[in-house]
């Protein structure tokens, strides 16, 4: 038996209100090829310097309207002003893993912090996107959950992200190939700027990220999966699962009172009969707590006959946090049962330990330290 999940020593903070849509700074990152060629026409321009200014932004990569040389100066003057290319500022950048981990914390327009990491495999550069400033789910191992939730991000300020992850893939040699929304935030609770995010950064005119490539991690916010399945595009989706039963998985993934697990599994199986699509299950695997055999077993069970694959996060210890990770043959023995009972599994190491890169992390200590 697992023992119970400890009691917080301080109560979370409630949460906050987000800011309506007008509030949020936006820019040109905001707006689809469309959109900027309505702006572009509006303004007295022709509708092909749009796709010219898609190509600088997107292509290029370039970080001003000046950079944009063959544009004609008015053009750039008149866009400039009402639609910004800079919408985030980086504030401090960390490396970490022989500087294949690049972590970022950024500033938005309204000095809200974010942070987003770019890790660059053999085959593969993947950036880690935040869509939210801190998140209302409040799962309770998670860095993120502690701050509750200041404001949804903008589709723009998540576009900003991958721009600047690309940017950074580019100096070093390399092209930005993957997205995972595994950054601050619940993707599916900022549904309409999370796939117009998406829309933005698939065109293959631009950064051409394709649907197979991008990966929706959520807590189970069982509607939206339904609505995902309706979407056209065929994303990866991953869902945070981190425990096979109702009791355990309530008290890590508070959200799982109002969607628990017969729900999420019937949305699931749903989504995968609509997309043909394999699911990921995410599973942070903490000592005393979600580890034991018996769950292991039970996790199996839950999972069997699905087309679906797990990945075992061993979690990253939150300083504030009385959670902990369990030593490698404890990881070693939870992995090898699923694998027994036939379900694909992979052990993931989180990238940027020593640089605080699970999500959340970074921007906690920069605020404790400046307050
Ligand atoms: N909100 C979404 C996506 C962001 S979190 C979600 O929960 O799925 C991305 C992943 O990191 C999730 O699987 C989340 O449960 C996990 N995670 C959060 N804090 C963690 C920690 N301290 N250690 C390990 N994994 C963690
Ligand atoms: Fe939010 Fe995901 Fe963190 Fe849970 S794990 S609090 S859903 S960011």
């Amino acid at each position: 038996m697992n023992a119970p999940v400890p009691a917080l020593s301080s109560p979370r903070p409630s949460r906050t209100r987000i800011a309506l849509r007008g509030e949020r700074p936006r820019g040109a990152y905001d707006l689809t090829l469309p959109e900027i060629e309505t702006r572009v026409i509006e303004l007295g321009f022709p509708a092909y310097r749009a796709r010219q200014i898609w190509g600088w932004a997107y292509r290029q990569l370039v970080a001003e309207y000046a950079g944009m040389t063959n544009i004609p100066a008015a053009l750039r003057d008149a866009l400039a002003p009402a639609t910004p290319l800079a919408l985030l500022e980086p504030v401090r950048t960390l490396t970490a893993d022989d500087g294949e981990t690049i972590k970022t914390l950024y500033r938005t327009g309204d000095g809200q912090m974010l942070e987003t990491v770019l890790m660059l495999y053999p085959d593969r550069a993947t950036v880690c996107v935040s869509c939210q400033v801190g998140c209302a789910v409040g799962c309770a191992f998670c860095a993120t959950g502690l701050m509750g939730l200041a404001r949804n991000l903008s589709a723009g300020e998540m576009v900003a992200q991958v721009v600047g992850a690309a940017r950074e893939a580019r100096q070093r040699g390399r092209e930005l190939t993957n997205i995972v929304m595994m950054g601050m935030g619940e993707p599916l609770q900022n549904y309409a700027e999370t796939m117009k995010f998406i829309g933005i950064v698939h065109d293959p005119d631009g950064l051409d990220i394709g649907a197979r490539r991008i990966t929706v991690s959520t807590s189970g916010i069982v509607p939206k999966i339904d609505a995902l399945a309706e979407e056209p595009l065929q994303l990866n989706l991953a869902v945070s699962l981190h425990a096979p039963g109702d009791e355990l998985r309530s008290q890590l993934v508070p959200i799982n009172r109002r969607y628990p697990i017969a729900m999420l599994m019937a949305a699931i199986d749903t989504y995968i009969e609509k997309t043909g699509r394999r699911v990921s299950f995410e599973y942070a695997l903490m000592r005393g707590i979600n580890d034991s055999e018996e769950i292991a077993h039970d996790l199996a069970a839950l999972l069997r006959g699905r087309l679906c694959h797990v990945n075992i996060i061993p979690l990253n210890p939150v300083d504030v946090l009385p959670y902990e990770r369990p030593d490698p043959a404890g990881i070693e023995r939870f992995a090898s049962i699923l694998r027994a009972a036939g379900i694909p599994t992979t052990v993931r190491y989180s990238r940027g330990l020593d640089i605080d890169a699970a999500c959340g992390q970074l921007r906690a200590k920069e605020l404790s330290a400046a307050s």
